[in-house]
């Protein structure tokens, strides 16, 4: 009985919508309530800013590196982890040292308006914490046609210091792909390949949304989306917790701003024209 009731309902509807022309609007007569107005929406107003040529820096972004000196960066005392424990006891130590900085100067070089992985220095880490953040950096991975895999100019863009996305030469070379060139590291795959070759200059914007904790429970998983030299890589992935080398991540709790890390596994890659927007 319902059925035919909905049958015979739509069945009219069709045919008055097919008898009838495109309903009119009688706009001049509109015009003394201005039904429009109730949908349209005058606050919060976008603050305004002024876009940048190309990929440098628009006018309310934090510059980190323009090529001059390591000012904004730190040599960390405790890099990243390789695994939970150890995740676990680094964001202890460093939620601690946030407070009382006992960090020390970086150890990487700068060099024609680049900074370069001092293979053995140690990873390098923003003076100041950031949460949500849009990221531009730009890296180079040097030609060395004696590496493979992931020996081949492995570096890594860690996002609060836990969040990592792969930096390597995946331009004809093979690796797994969960740790390929813009892979959250064994997380997620890019979508495509988009690398240049080794020796070219290449982009990571990065739009990233910080996890949020009550209670040291996560209520909601960190987020991204990744451009590869402006091409889309990672569509708005949500990440099971901190990237590691050995075992399942899972989250823990920690602070809301945390500092951008950057990777030395060892090569020396390249990096220049870093900026960053809080959201
Ligand atoms: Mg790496």
């Amino acid at each position: 009985m319902k059925e035919i009731f909905i049958c015979i309902t739509a069945m009219f509807f069709i045919e008055y919508v097919g008898a009838q022309e495109v309903p009119q609007i009688d706009w001049v007569g509109l015009q003394k309530t201005k039904p429009w107005s109730a949908t349209e929406k005058w606050r919060p107003i976008p603050g305004k800013v002024v876009p940048g040529i190309y990929s440098s820096a628009p006018s309310d972004a934090i510059i980190l590196f323009d090529g001059s000196d390591l000012s904004e960066w730190r040599k960390p005392r405790y890099d990243y982890g390789a695994r939970m424990d150890q995740v676990e006891a680094i964001i202890k130590l460093k939620s601690q040292d946030l407070d009382n900085d006992q960090r020390t100067d970086p150890k990487w070089e700068v060099k024609d308006g680049t900074m370069i992985v001092t293979p053995g220095g140690g990873a390098i880490e923003t003076a100041k914490a950031f949460g949500s953040i849009q990221l531009h950096i730009e890296f180079l991975c040097p030609v060395d046609p004696g590496k493979e895999d992931q020996a081949y100019s492995n570096s890594g863009v860690f996002l609060m210091g836990l969040y990592e996305i792969q930096v390597l030469n995946s331009y004809e070379n093979q690796t797994y792909p969960n740790g390929q060139a813009g892979a959250f590291y064994k997380q997620h795959i890019p979508l495509v390949n988009a690398s240049r070759p080794p020796g070219e200059w290449q982009s990571y914007d990065i739009i990233f949304n910080a996890p949020k904790f009550e209670n040291g429970e996560v209520v909601r998983p960190a987020s991204a989306t990744v451009l590869h030299n402006g091409v889309l890589i990672q569509n708005n992935v949500l990440l099971e917790g901190p990237c590691i080398f050995i075992g399942k991540p899972y989250y823990v709790e920690h602070p809301e701003k945390m500092p951008l890390l950057l990777q030395d596994h060892g090569d020396k890659v390249r990096f220049r024209n870093i900026w960053i927007r809080e959201l």
